[in-house]
């Protein structure tokens, strides 16, 4: 079997093949980093924290690009976030993107994001884009207005190819002014004449200014992945015009094909709306993390395929939680009995079963990284593995490493919800040995036939979800919570 991915651009279901079979090169475009981020980059990035993770677990060498905007984004009233941020804090514009940079890191760390391989910064990458807009000057696609440059969609044939969306449409929806300056109004601008007031400026061939917003990506991708490279990522609601532009200035400027495989996210709700700061519906990650779990959230955004849409709602992170405790449950048990268990080979004909699992879980994953099917897999999984441990028999050493194994490749290293410690594990002695102690009285107050005394003793514990399990004249005891 092999990977098979929905390429956007393609519109179809493909096989992946990597240009290099042991290099996967992969750009997703990261964060304009004028604020604290929400649940909704949550989303994007934990999505292709998966693609990455299973990537590398099915063996390939994967080199993650994804950036930093710190200029040239700008609002639909023509502000540049940056400086909205600055001017809202009062402080330096690259005060602004440390700071957000900086709490964007730490929010995906919280995530259990693994952090890219390379995290570069549009402000840090004014040469490289002045000299990509110069060549498109050079070659045609691209002209001066006094001060700015457009990119002309006219002559760049493929314009559209993506998004599926037509220049003629664009030309009759497209509010045209007596003011604009563009040939076309679909032109999009690579550089910006600064105003007096706009900080945020360096000098160039055609002044001073600053760089369009798309024009970055297509740099930065192609500087350290190559002209062409495999994966390019972001969320659905950049594929117009964020993405379209990049492939159109990437592609005018190198004459090679830009990226060969395009992965785009769904967007996600809050309570069914779209967020947004005006209406006051924002959850910023750091919030949601104090209510619930970072792996519960993995689970939550996981438990809907990558590229479809999702709601967050108090309901159904709250069903994501109880679907994942299911799960942790039974393997919080296996890493306890796996501390005493005998080294018989107890239980060995399950080991068949898991074989079974596993492929299960690949196949999942390598049908367009399928995580909500992966996470079927594990939850009927647990169904099985909490048969074998009821069932009283005695399961030896190598049955319980095989069954922590399948769990920690799949929900720890490749889907990031199931954690490689558990807090509790360091009271495992303490809890064992405060149980046994009541096991020990249950069994004297049996001896003396005061069996309203034992059964308060085994009721007391199973309301704190400590279930004793009698079998062959002794007593054995396993977690329900
Ligand atoms: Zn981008």
């Amino acid at each position: 079997m092999s990977i098979q991915v929905y390429n956007v651009l393609t519109r179809q279901k493909e096989e992946f093949k990597p240009l290099n079979p042991d290099l996967v090169t992969m750009y997703v475009c990261g964060p304009t980093v004028y604020d604290y981020s929400h649940i909704g980059h949550a989303k994007t990035y934990v999505s292709f924290d998966v693609i990455v993770r299973y990537l590398r677990f099915s063996g390939y060498r994967v080199r993650y690009v994804q950036n930093i905007t710190d200029v040239g984004h700008l609002l639909d009233t023509g502000e540049d976030r940056i400086l909205k941020g600055a001017r809202r804090e009062r402080i330096e514009p690259m005060e602004v993107v440390e700071r957000y940079t900086r709490a964007y890191f730490a929010a995906m760390d919280a995530l259990g994001v693994t952090r890219p391989d390379i995290s570069p910064r549009a402000s840090a990458h004014i040469p490289e884009q002045i000299e990509m807009i110069r060549q498109l000057i050079e070659d045609g696609y691209a002209y001066e207005i006094d001060g700015s440059v457009y990119f002309s969609v006219e002559k760049f044939a493929d314009y559209g190819k993506l998004s599926g969306r037509r220049l003629e449409e664009e030309a009759d929806g497209a509010r045209v002014t007596a003011r604009d300056e563009k040939h076309h109004p679909a032109d999009f601008a690579l550089w910006k004449k600064a105003e007096p007031e706009h900080i945020l400026r360096w000098p160039s061939p055609w002044g001073i200014g600053f760089p369009g917003w798309h024009i970055e990506c297509s740099v930065m991708a192609t500087k350290y992945l190559g002209e062409t490279f495999d994966i390019h990522g972001g969320g659905i609601d950049n594929i117009f015009p964020h993405n379209e532009c990049e492939i159109a200035q990437a592609e005018a400027a190198t004459h090679q094909p830009f990226a060969r495989y395009w992965l785009l996210t769904g967007s996600l709700t809050l309570d069914g709306v779209k967020m947004s700061k005006s209406l006051g519906n924002v959850l910023l990650i750091q919030d949601a993390l104090k209510q619930y779990s970072p792996e519960t959230i993995r689970y939550f955004i996981l438990s809907s395929h990558y590229s479809n849409p999702i709601d967050f709602s108090q309901e159904a992170v709250e069903a994501a939680a109880k679907g994942l405790e299911r799960i942790l449950v039974p393997v919080r048990n296996i890493r306890d009995r796996l501390r005493t268990a005998p080294d018989s080979d107890g239980g060995a004909e399950f080991l068949s079963t898991l074989d079974q699992y596993r492929a299960a879980l690949v196949g999942a994953m390598d049908d367009n990284f399928n995580a909500p099917a992966a996470l079927g897999v594990l939850s009927q999984l647990t169904t099985d593995v909490n048969t074998l441990l009821n069932s009283g028999q005695v399961l030896g050493r190598k049955t319980f490493e095989a069954i922590d194994k399948l769990y920690r490749d799949f929900g720890g290293q490749v889907l990031g919800i199931i954690p490689d410690e558990f807090k509790q594990e360091s009271n495992y002695e303490v809890l064992d040995g405060l149980v046994r102690m009541l096991i020990d009285m249950r069994a004297e107050a049996r001896a003396a036939k005061d069996f309203k005394r034992s059964d308060q003793i085994r009721d007391r514990l199973a309301a704190l979800g400590v279930q004793l399990e009698d079998s062959r004249g002794s007593t054995g005891w396993r977690l329900t919570k």
